[in-house]
């Protein structure tokens, strides 16, 4: 069995709902369908969300564009009759929705499982209409299927809860399901979302959970590409790739695949395949345990995410103090601060780390806080940031048996003036990662794309 799954702008417009069907139609039964919400509806349901819970602000017009994007859509792909039984399950679906809505604003109460089951609601919307699509094709809840400790990712997934649901659900299945992607439920019961880009998630963790022989993420490129397309204009689609170095490469900003999705992936052994919704013929990207194992290009991929802050944490008083990184980190930990990149000098001196820039400063107070008392007589130490950094990561499976690899790196981007302000490296020497100013990125990566791939 197959899991399809279809990203928002393939689900958006009548020529990507048209391929979809077409596509789907193509693939012999049982197969499973996850969805995600309309191109740019979940950033409008989290717009209404917090327009609900702050005073004065009005929310019912974008609602109103909300039903509307999706009436449109039905219109021209549904049957008369379909498109009637759609419109009454919308009618009904909007005015739940609108009632939870009025009884937030009323409590003011931005609380996170009321969000999270507004958010849900895209992938409920474009489920119930892509069902209709196709004569032979039931809806299953992916809010029923996958169980989570709370909102999140792939480390709040319940595994064993939720490969029994999928099990229970597709036991003697034979036909076509469709599911939305995005949502789970926790086990009282209450919606939780995977975090944004999760439907490919949902899809990963089906595949796993029910053995699926592959999964594929229908998008609107051909696949992961050597850099972001959308910067570098010869970007090249990649054939195949491992697990390790498509982890590397999304963790990084390949935002064409969800990074928490490669980790069910790797546990069950199920590849991942790319392909274009709208030019279905090209091979598109396989992801799997190998690799590309006849690939003699050092490197796969080269990355890059903007809006990060680089804090560095310096002075004498780290120098041989056990459990200095342990305090920092675990304190970052507590207050739910992701951390992106890491490098420590080798003289112990400083530690620095890279997290969101809007996670910048608080992540600075608690360090603060918690380095005070470190503090000893003699001896200082002291934290710094800077603002509107980006990370560029230089990604390949074989640059550990290439040497050299670094020293390109770096002349590349000297040559075009870009500055390095930290660098590190994995263990794997599977990625090389280096830190530069938000405003070099874009030709940071352009002539480290020129340097690997001219
Ligand atoms: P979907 O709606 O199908 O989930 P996304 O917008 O989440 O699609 O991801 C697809 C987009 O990812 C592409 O349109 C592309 O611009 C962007 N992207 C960024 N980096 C890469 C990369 N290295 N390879 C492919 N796509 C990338
Ligand atoms: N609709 C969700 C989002 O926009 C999930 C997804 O598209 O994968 O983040
Ligand atoms: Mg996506």
């Amino acid at each position: 069995m197959l899991v399809l799954k279809f990203g928002g702008t393939s689900v958006g417009s009548i020529e990507g709902l048209n391929n979809l069907k077409k596509i789907v139609e193509s693939h012999q039964r049982p197969c499973i369908v996850v969805v995600s919400a309309i191109t740019g509806v979940t950033n409008m349901l989290i717009d209404i969300f917090a327009k609900a819970v702050s005073p004065g602000s009005k929310y019912k017009d974008d609602l109103a564009l909300v039903k509307e994007k999706h009436l449109e859509l039905a219109q021209a792909m549904l049957t008369e009759q379909n498109y009637n039984a759609f419109k009454e399950e919308l009618e009904d679906d909007f005015e739940k929705l609108e009632s939870l809505l009025s009884s937030v604003s009323i409590m003011r109460n931005r609380l996170k499982n009321l969000e999270d089951h507004v958010l849900s609601m895209g992938e409920q919307f474009s489920s119930k209409m892509i069902v209709r699509m196709f004569e032979d094709a039931v809806r299953i809840d992916g809010r029923e299927l996958i169980v989570t400790k709370k909102s999140g990712d792939a480390s709040q997934i319940l595994w064993d809860e939720t490969c029994k649901n999928v099990n229970e659900a597709f036991k003697n299945f034979n036909s076509l399901a469709v599911i939305p992607g995005f949502c789970g439920r926790t086990p009282d019961g209450y919606i939780t979302t995977l975090g944004r880009g999760g439907s490919d998630l949902s899809a990963a963790m089906i595949a796993a959970a029910i053995g699926a022989e592959e999964v594929h993420i229908w998008t609107d490129v051909n696949g992961m590409m050597t850099s972001d397309p959308t910067i570098v204009k010869e970007a090249l689609t990649i054939p195949s790739l491992s697990y390790s170095e498509a982890a590397e490469l999304c963790h990084f900003g390949a935002k064409v695949l969800f990074t928490p999705a490669i980790w069910p992936a790797i546990k069950s052994n199920t590849p991942i395949r790319i392909k274009n919704t709208f030019c279905s013929e090209n091979p598109g990207t396989l992801i799997n345990r190998e690799g590309n194992v006849e690939n003699t290009l050092p490197v796969t991929g080269i990355t890059h995410v903007g809006g990060i802050s680089l804090i560095t944490v310096f002075g004498n008083g780290l120098m041989g103090q056990v459990g200095t990184s342990y305090r920092l980190f675990g304190a970052i930990a507590d207050q739910g601060i992701n951390i992106v990149f890491i490098a420590q000098a080798s003289s112990e001196y400083s530690i620095s780390f890279a997290v969101k820039d809007e996670d910048g400063q608080k992540a600075l107070d608690v360090i603060r806080k918690n380095l005070e008392a470190d503090e000893i007589h003699g001896s200082y130490i002291d934290v710094a940031i800077e603002k509107e950094m980006a990370i560029i990561a230089v990604v390949g499976n074989r640059m550990r048996m290439t040497p050299g690899i670094s020293a390109r790196i770096f002349t590349a981007l000297g040559n075009s003036n870009v500055n390095v302000v930290a660098t590190a490296q994995g263990g794997s020497e599977l990625n090389v990662s280096v830190i530069v100013k938000n405003a070099d990125v874009e030709r940071g990566v352009q002539e480290l794309h020129k340097e690997f791939f001219k």
